[in-house]
């Protein structure tokens, strides 16, 4: 996986360094292990359980191999991934629903969220999927011209009312001509700003209602987009959208351009929330369905 190489070479490099010229994992080769964990954007918590859990491995097995310990690591790591992540898609596949599968889209300003979009609709394009999309982030001039440029390259329609419009209104339009047009999946844009909290909150669940006119089900998916390269960040604004509202997918971008892929483990983790895609570029390609195995092994190769 090229994308992931450069959290790959970080996360083992420093382990290896770690354990040079010590054969078993002891206290100190624990503390190491704690201090890389934590410098990799895992956070502290989830840091400490997975120290936790080898600290009980070694108490049980009384010596480890310092060899091993990669083994070890892999191991709880991937059992971590795995309590918040039980439905690994195979591929850019939908759910079954009546309708269009509605995919509503939030995050703040800058972590990829108008890119993220773009590529989505591409990979479902590229599935045979017929998409719509809507620009409802009204309040960032260059949200919607953005949106409006990847519907452009990726041949999608993209409903917009300009800036400064009502969001729900947008939102209302872009499900009802997806409705009409019996399109297979619609992506909705919203605004990236955290002002206050109830603000979002209001806004968010103001869009959801309207499109709940068209489709009861609607939205299928919240799909909070995490800039994978801001560490502590991704964590607070993780912790500020789920308090706004009901988020059931998380996409983390910007995992090629540095050594925070720790961020994936953190966050699912602690906010329980499956990490469905994962974004390695800039490109309509650099988009990939979150595979857990995977991503394992790419922070160990
Ligand atoms: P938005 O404000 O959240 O809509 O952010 P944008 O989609 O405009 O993205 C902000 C910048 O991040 C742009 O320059 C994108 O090309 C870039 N970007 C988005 N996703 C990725 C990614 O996975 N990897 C890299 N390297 N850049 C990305």
């Amino acid at each position: 996986d090229k994308g992931l190489e450069k959290s790959s070479q970080n996360l083992f490099s420093k382990l290896g360094k770690a354990i040079v010229g010590k054969s078993k994992v002891d206290d100190e080769v624990l503390d190491e292990l704690e201090e890389i964990l934590i410098t990799s954007d895992v956070g502290v918590e989830t840091t400490i359980k997975v120290i936790r859990r080898i600290e009980e491995r070694v108490s049980k097995e009384r010596y480890i191999n310092t060899t091993e310990l990669d083994k070890i690591l892999r191991e709880e790591i991937a059992s971590l991934l795995e309590e918040n992540n039980t439905n690994d898609l195979a591929d850019f596949d939908l759910p079954e629903s009546a309708g269009p599968y509605v995919i509503m889209v939030v995050g703040v300003n800058g972590v990829g969220k108008t890119t993220t979009i773009g590529k989505l609709a591409y990979q479902f394009k590229q599935k045979g999927k017929s998409v719509v999309l809507g620009a409802a982030d009204t309040f960032r001039a260059a949200a919607v011209d953005q949106l409006i440029l990847w519907g452009d390259r990726v041949e999608v329609p993209v409903i917009s009312h300009g800036m400064n419009t009502d969001p729900a209104s947008v939102a209302f339009d872009t499900v009802k001509k997806a409705v009409e047009l019996k399109a297979d999946v619609v992506i909705v844009d919203t605004a990236g700003r955290l002002h206050t909290k109830v603000n979002l909150m209001n806004e968010l669940t103001k869009i959801k209602r309207v499109m709940q006119k068209f489709i009861p089900e609607a939205p299928h998916e919240v799909l909070l987009v995490l800039d994978g390269s801001t560490g502590q960040n991704a964590f607070i604004q993780a912790k500020e959208f789920t308090r706004a509202t009901d988020i059931t997918s998380l996409a983390i971008t910007k995992l090629d351009g540095t050594a925070k892929g720790g961020v994936v483990i953190g966050i699912s983790d602690q906010f329980k929330i499956p990490v469905k895609y994962i974004g390695v570029g800039e490109k309509m390609n650099d988009l990939q369905v979150f595979n857990r195995k995977e991503f394992v092994d790419s922070l160990f190769k």
